[in-house]
């Protein structure tokens, strides 16, 4: 999954759910798949999200969940007559409690009067009701409609092309090869590296364990540097990989499933080392290290900041706790 896919996914589990969002990406980047899970989300009402078991899920499962509305091409094209029956529909009130999730996959099939006839309700749709478009490029719909959604790209081939071709030409096992192309973010080049180098996949595991230490009583931040200092020259690989970690237990924090296989346990529990807030902020500040690691910065103090930052965000969420319970 990459960064832009694990934004949205943290945000709307957080509760910030934008009500439109375009998917846009190439062909066989995953943006249906993005759309489904985001579908998943907003009509599951178990945990994690989705959670596959509860009726919102098995209802969207069997695709008869009445709050999941999909607007189809009709021979390449999706006219006003649609959309006006859409707007129509949704007049109606929700089935659930929850959201009601609009899903028009190819939204430049609507034609130009299709997406003018869509404008108003985009813009302010009924309450709980979030629009999921797809499309290749955000230059193939009226700059109106899109300037009304929160715009998620998704780069690279996509995760589902690059594990197949692991599969194919390097005979990677199933499942190493999900991982390996989620690392990559949907790049085949990118994920080929997780796979036949071990290097950054030794770096990964030697960064969990990092943050795993730093989370017990009195660990010094400082001491996870020595993992990094022979690798300074990819400090930008560790700061990538040391952020993702730390959105993987976001996402999981916020209900959603572990992300990473061979690190479930270690996701969960650092899960409870962390305040959602604190984390953000650890993830911002990975942000800004990122930023300046590309014009040069001293590489060593970044990490080192990095470090600390989450060191200090595991001691505020552990203090809120004990303040808590004190109360
Ligand atoms: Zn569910």
């Amino acid at each position: 999954m990459s960064i832009p896919q694990q934004t949205l996914f943290v945000s709307v589990l957080s509760g910030r759910v934008p009500h439109a969002v375009l998917i846009t990406g190439e062909r066989g980047a995953g943006k249906r798949n993005t759309a489904e899970r985001l579908a998943g989300m907003l009509l599951c009402t178990g945990h994690p999200k989705p959670c596959g078991a509860c009726r919102g899920c098995r209802l969207r499962e069997t695709g008869s969940h009445p709050d999941l509305l999909r607007v189809s091409e009709q021979k390449g094209t999706i006219k006003i007559e649609a959309v006006r029956d859409l707007i129509e529909e949704l007049s109606k009130k929700l089935y659930g409690e929850g959201h009601r999730a609009v899903l028009i996959e190819n939204a430049q099939a609507m034609t130009v009067q299709a997406q003018n006839c869509l404008l108003k309700t985009l813009e302010d749709p009924p309450d709980g009701t979030v629009f999921v478009l797809t499309c290749r490029s955000e230059r193939e719909l009226l700059p109106t409609v899109v300037s009304r959604c929160r715009v998620v790209r998704i780069t690279g081939e996509g995760e589902a092309a690059a594990r197949v071709r692991l599969e194919k030409e390097l005979g990677t096992d199933a499942r190493e090869a999900a991982l390996f192309a989620r690392l990559g973010e949907g790049y085949f080049e990118r994920a080929r590296e997780w796979a036949l180098e071990k290097g950054p996949m030794e770096l990964r595991h030697g960064l969990w364990s990092v943050l795993m230490r730093l989370s017990e009583p009195g660990a010094d931040p400082l001491a996870g540097y020595a993992l990094c200092k022979d690798r300074a020259e990819e400090a930008g690989l560790i700061l990538s990989v040391l952020s993702g970690i730390l959105a993987e237990v976001l996402l999981y924090k916020q209900g959603g499933g572990a992300i990473s296989p061979d690190h479930a346990r270690d996701t969960a529990a650092l899960s409870k080392k962390f305040s959602g807030p604190g984390l953000q902020r650890c993830l911002e500040c990975a942000a800004r290290a990122g930023a300046l690691i590309e014009v040069n910065a001293h590489r060593q103090m970044l990490i080192e900041d990095l470090l600390l930052k989450i060191k200090d965000a595991m001691e505020d969420s552990l203090y809120d706790q004990s303040d808590r319970r004190a109360l």
